[in-house]
């Protein structure tokens, strides 16, 4: 039997990726569902190449370009966001890959949990900005998250040999970004040409960005301790130029757990398809003597506050990470465009934390109540 997959965000990094790794094993799934917010051109070459049952363009005011686009083919053609709500809780749908960017992959990923799929999830800003309710609806339907983002998925493999045992630390390991040594004042005049330039590897426009401000490391904190279920501080970012290493679990007895390989998102996206089964995804394979030497070092909260803010913000719990996201969407697509510095974006995601009307255990409302709020307030410091 082939597992039936939904793409949401097929045009973006994770979504192409996703459809590669689908390329190399036709014979073991089958793309039912795909959805792009706007590119079209890109979705309908998909939906033709992988004859995909169910296409949803989220932006409605493109639904007639791509009906027309597609009118020769096999495929249903379906316009905004509550169509794909709709289309993921289908009985043809076995995992849905969430790799929405932002805040807009909450609703489509909480109706997958709903309907109890196989959730493979890229977009972290779902459990920075609900972390509570994601993870109450899945147990609630018995619903499965398998991490894609390359750390989660390797503290995941790592603690398939926790048999078990607590885990005492996690250690998340953190590229360091463009900025890893540059000094403040040489980051601070940083243009987004500069900080898009990821070392190490092949993502987006906004998690590249986040990556340059260690906002990503920090999210992925807070991912972590949803994930996990463990204590934000007994979660150690340690930077790793290499990325090699993708992350660690220590345990009591002193022994440390390491999940490594190539990066190359095709890893954690594979397995997340595949679960248990591992299969070939065309990874290079690592060569240590190549390699030689792994390097650590601390990272520096002076140089690089969106670290710090993170903790903050999942210490305090309640809506507070839900508007550290909110201001840091804002603030990362004004200096997207030019508008604010490198570290105005901290500034905004700052102001906007201290000046939060906090609520401690937020309804789903309260959640989209405080990202319109302060969405309006970030944009308003832009
Ligand atoms: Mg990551």
């Amino acid at each position: 039997m082939k597992r039936k997959i939904a793409i949401l965000g097929s045009t973006g990094s994770i979504g192409t990726q996703t459809l590669d790794v689908v390329r190399r094993h036709r014979d073991m799934f089958e793309v039912e569902l795909i959805s792009a917010r706007s590119s079209i051109g890109l979705l309908a070459q998909q939906a033709r190449e992988f004859d995909v049952n169910n296409v949803v363009i989220c932006d409605e005011s493109r639904y007639d370009a791509l009906a027309d686009d597609l009118k020769d083919s096999n495929s249903k053609i379906w316009a905004g966001a509550e169509s794909l709500c709709r289309l993921v809780q289908g009985e043809n749908v076995d995992i849905v890959v969430a790799a929405m960017v932002g805040f807009s992959g909450l609703r489509p990923t909480l109706a997958a949990l709903e309907a109890g799929k196989i959730v493979a999830l890229a977009n972290k800003e779902t459990l920075v900005a609900a972390g509570s309710i994601v993870t109450r609806t899945m147990r609630e339907h018995n619903a499965v998250i398998l991490p894609v983002d390359s750390e989660h998925s390797a503290i995941f493999q790592c603690l398939l040999g926790a048999q078990g045992n607590e885990v005492t630390k996690i250690h998340l390991t953190a590229s360091g970004g463009p900025f890893r040594t540059w000094d403040r004042k040489r980051i601070a005049a940083a243009t987004a040409q500069d900080a898009l330039k990821h070392p190490n590897w092949d993502m987006g426009a906004k998690v590249t960005i986040d990556s340059a401000t260690m906002m990503n490391k920090g999210f992925e904190v807070i991912e972590a301790k949803w994930l996990f279920d463990i204590e934000p501080s007994r979660i150690k970012v340690v930077v790793h130029p290499e990325s090699v290493i993708h992350s660690m679990v220590e345990f009591s007895d002193g022994a440390v757990l390491a999940q490594l390989a190539n990066p190359d998102m095709r890893e954690p996206i594979g397995l997340a398809l595949s679960f248990p089964a591992r299969i070939p995804v065309g990874v290079r394979p690592l060569d240590f003597a190549e390699l030689g030497t792994l390097h650590f070092e601390k990272p520096d909260l002076d140089r690089f506050p969106n670290l710090r803010l993170a903790y903050e913000a999942i210490e305090r719990g309640g809506n507070a990470p839900c508007a550290l996201n909110a201001a840091n969407e804002v603030a990362v697509k004004a200096y997207l465009g030019g508008a604010v510095s490198f570290y105005d974006i901290a500034r905004i995601n700052e102001a906007c934390l201290r000046g939060l009307n906090f609520v401690a255990n937020p309804s789903l409302d309260d959640i989209f109540a405080t990202n319109d709020e302060i969405a309006t307030q970030a944009a308003a410091m832009v």
